[in-house]
């Protein structure tokens, strides 16, 4: 049965289609620049090929139309009666969602509601939903939520220390991201070392260009670094990560600008390209940090003690920690990031070997034998994480 895994972003759709229940990925890619004026891409890898071609993207629906031309003009399918399920990320699932569900009126609902809190995701989902549900009538549809795997937190996580009726009457909490990648890495820790996730407390940590991290206690959320938006926690590409709120009122009174502008700023001009001044990737700051930059080394020195701390805080919280797991874009590949991080994690009797720390593109342990938590890099794979939810959910 094949399943459609879709990720729409503002100006983005990603897709990835599995064949199920076997898990194997049929074809890929991805269209950007939608609702630009100019030309926007369209990106797609089949049978080891890839192609790319320039098309107009009005908005959504385009794409989702070109794609599913594309893939019986390409006889990767030969019907689209062949799809029979399709699952969306979505970003912000409030307090309504704690797992995947059907997309129906009511959910379609929620999620519109839930733009205040998300406004350049939530929307792009809906889009994106509205797009595959004119295309494909007849398939079931089925979201993802981000937001999901965290809602396990209990009040004294989830709170801000804020006048109570801006949590009753407005919805302000933490929410966390990443849910679903977190919750993957977690379960995939425990079955890879064949062990029980409900016996287990991990902290996995999820850094790409957005980073966050999680305290998973018996397969369970207990705390999270995202906030009520992706900007809070630790630093990452462009955003600040955690901050005094009043360096806000203060940038908008010396720079005359209003604090929607300089929330902006916290989060695009910010991170490792804010302190850098060179980049937002971390490839970039990692070829100027062995050339001695100092920006670069401290851009990264920011974030790896601030991704310690977090660490620690948690192995606290969870009164101890059985394993750490890296994973995305970062997470998985700069074992220079791993281990520097790692080396500040020396006093919770954190040891990694170094040669198996260089290895990557599969799961694998980088802690000694003598390490007292079990380390480990585990790619993630939310695209997967969909298409299984999707699956169970329209045989449900
Ligand atoms: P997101 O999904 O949040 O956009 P990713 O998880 O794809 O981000 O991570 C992107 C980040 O991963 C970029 O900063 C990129 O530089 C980094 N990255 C990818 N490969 C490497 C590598 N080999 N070494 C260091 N960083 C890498």
């Amino acid at each position: 049965m094949k399943i459609m895994s879709i990720n729409c972003g503002s100006s983005s759709l990603k897709f990835k289609l599995f064949e199920m229940p076997e898990e194997k990925v049929i074809t890929e890619g991805q269209f950007e620049r939608i609702g630009f004026k100019e030309m926007g891409t369209y990106k797609i890898k089949f049978n080891g090929e890839k192609t790319e071609s320039s098309l107009l993207l009005p908005d959504h629906s385009v794409a989702a139309d070109h794609l599913l031309k594309d893939l019986i003009d390409k006889k990767i399918i030969s019907s689209l009666d062949e799809i029979k399920g399709v699952g969306h990320r979505i970003v912000q699932g409030g307090k309504y969602f704690k797992e995947s569900c059907i997309v129906n009126e009511w959910s379609k609902a929620r999620i519109e509601e839930l733009i205040d809190l998300a406004p350049l995701h939530n929307k792009a989902h809906l889009i994106g939903i509205n797009a595959f549900e004119k295309a494909l009538p007849n398939v079931k549809q089925v979201v993802v939520f981000d937001t999901a795997f965290h809602q396990g937190m209990e009040e004294e996580a989830f709170m801000y220390a804020i006048p109570y009726y801006w949590y009753s009457e407005y919805g302000i909490r933490k929410y966390g991201a990443h849910g679903t990648s977190h919750q993957f890495v977690a379960n995939e820790y425990a079955r890879l070392t064949n062990q029980d996730i409900k016996k287990l407390k991990i902290i996995t940590c999820h850094i790409g260009n957005g980073a966050s991290l999680c305290a998973v206690e018996y397969g369970r959320c207990k705390d999270t670094s995202m906030g009520l938006t992706p900007l809070e926690g630790v630093p990452m590409g462009t955003r600040t990560g955690n901050i005094d709120p009043t360096v806000v009122s203060y940038i908008c009174q010396k720079e005359n600008k209003d604090a929607y502008t300089v929330v902006q700023e916290l989060n695009k001009k910010s991170g490792y390209l804010g302190v850098s001044e060179i980049s937002n990737d971390a490839r970039d700051l990692e070829e100027a940090y062995k050339k001695g930059n100092e920006k670069a080394i401290l851009a990264l020195h920011i974030q790896e003690k601030r991704i310690a701390d977090y660490i620690a805080s948690y192995y606290v919280y969870l009164n101890g920690c059985d394993a750490m797991v890296f994973t995305a874009g970062i997470g998985e590949n700069s074992d220079t990031m791993r281990s520097r991080v790692c080396a500040r994690l020396k006093v919770l009797g954190v040891e990694i070997d170094e040669k198996l720390n260089l290895d990557r593109g599969h799961p694998f342990r980088i802690s000694t034998p003598n390490s007292k938590i079990d380390v480990w890099v585990i790619p993630t794979n939310e695209e997967l994480v969909i298409a299984r939810d999707t699956l169970r959910i329209i045989n449900e």
